[in-house]
């Protein structure tokens, strides 16, 4: 069961599955957390990118050596 979602700036209550308010064109707060999500998940995959780069650099740089 979950709530209807309610616009935060009209206080407008729209029906399930709705994306943006049906009163004043506003995203709903349950499509604000999805992309808040999502923007997480693409930053942690730039982390785990960034991590893979630098092993990477770590092993094919020359070490000094020779
Ligand atoms: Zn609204």
């Amino acid at each position: 069961m979950s709530a209807m979602p309610v616009c935060l700036y009209c206080q407008h209550i729209n029906p399930l599955q709705t994306t943006v308010c049906c009163q004043c064109g506003m995203p709903l707060p349950a499509l604000a957390e999805q992309a808040t999500a999502r923007r997480l998940r693409r930053f942690q995959w730039f982390c785990i990118g960034l991590t893979i780069f630098c092993v990477a650099m770590f092993f094919w740089l020359p070490r000094g050596t020779g």
